[in-house]
């Protein structure tokens, strides 16, 4: 990667992004395109974050990703927050325009919900007049739920294991085919059993945490059940191993993030992004960890 003087800079702002996976996806894909881009880790300490993109814009940057724990912290600095971001109330993609005098002016995403659905849909499951049950009630099952609902879902349980962050979740995004439940084993088997598409958005079964499952060992996941894990290092979690085991269908959770990243990209640079380019980026990185 040569950097110049002409040199367009994106990158990641959270707290911590060492671990990051988007800095090798996106640099592969500036890479495989042949743009003169480059996407850089930025560690912004919480409270620190009106400061930071004061910086970022000052500093030509064309925008960033926004991890945690600042995907709610950066909607109050933004001047425009796309109606998907706002009603998930989170922001997880910045646009930094400038007029013809330079002036920027900052624009918040989400692209966590279509980048969901579209890793859904190519795992080969249609969302629309699904019956769903979301395990977790956390910032990446916000943006699940508004997807799954976006998307045609004619019913979405969500299970939690504090149930009144599960009850704020439903009643903050508001509809009727939502309800909230305790996640408990028997609850958790009770709504799979009446569902198609099960959701883990829970950080259970991640690194290093790998033995680790939402799903009670011994017992079968229904083969009708397609199992999507948001969870994608390790990229076989033991909840997919349950299912593929049991015959459902298991989706891991690569797609979703190089979906929300090729979309990332897309609204930054305006091209269309080199998908397969970028999940290869991100199998080399997890098997370099
Ligand atoms: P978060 O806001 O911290 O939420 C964590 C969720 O996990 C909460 O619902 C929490 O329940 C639940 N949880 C944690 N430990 C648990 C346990 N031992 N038993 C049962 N539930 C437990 O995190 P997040 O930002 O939503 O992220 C969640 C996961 O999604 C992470 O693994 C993250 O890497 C992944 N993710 C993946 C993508 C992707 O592109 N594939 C995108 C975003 C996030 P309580 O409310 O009871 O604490």
């Amino acid at each position: 990667m040569r950097i110049d003087g002409r040199t367009q800079l994106v990158g990641v702002i959270g707290w911590p992004v060492e671990h990051s996976l988007s800095p090798a996806m996106h640099n592969a894909a500036f890479a495989a395109l042949g743009l003169n881009w480059c996407y850089v880790p930025l560690a912004v300490a919480p409270g620190q974050v009106e400061v930071a993109l004061c910086g970022l814009a000052a500093l030509g940057f064309r925008g960033v990703n926004v991890t945690v724990p600042h995907k709610q912290s950066v909607l109050a600095v933004l001047d425009s927050i796309a109606p998907d971001a706002a009603a998930i109330g989170a922001v997880n993609t910045i646009l930094i325009a400038r007029d013809e005098n330079g002036v920027a002016s900052l624009h918040g995403y989400n692209t966590d919900a279509q980048g969901f659905i579209g890793a859904l849909r190519r795992g080969g499951c249609e969302p629309q007049g699904k019956r769903v049950v979301v395990v977790g009630a956390g910032g990446a099952a916000r943006a699940v739920v508004h997807g799954l609902l976006e998307a045609g879902a004619s019913r979405v349980t969500v299970l939690n294991r504090t149930l009144e962050r599960a009850c704020k979740l439903v009643s903050e995004l508001g509809d009727s085919r939502l309800e909230a439940q305790e996640l408990t084993p028997e609850l958790l088997l009770r709504a799979a059993d009446a569902a198609e598409l099960l959701v883990n958005t829970t950080t259970v079964g991640m690194w290093p945490n790998v033995q680790e499952s939402i799903w009670p060992a011994g017992v079968a996941v229904p083969p009708h059940l397609t199992v999507f894990d948001l969870v994608y290092n390790p990229l076989e979690t033991l909840l997919l191993r349950q299912a593929r085991e049991s015959g459902a269908r298991a989706i891991d959770g690569l797609g979703m993030l190089v979906e929300q990243g090729a979309l990332a990209f897309e609204i930054w640079t305006g091209r269309s992004a080199p998908v397969e380019v970028m999940r290869t980026a991100c199998e080399q990185e997890l098997h370099r960890a």
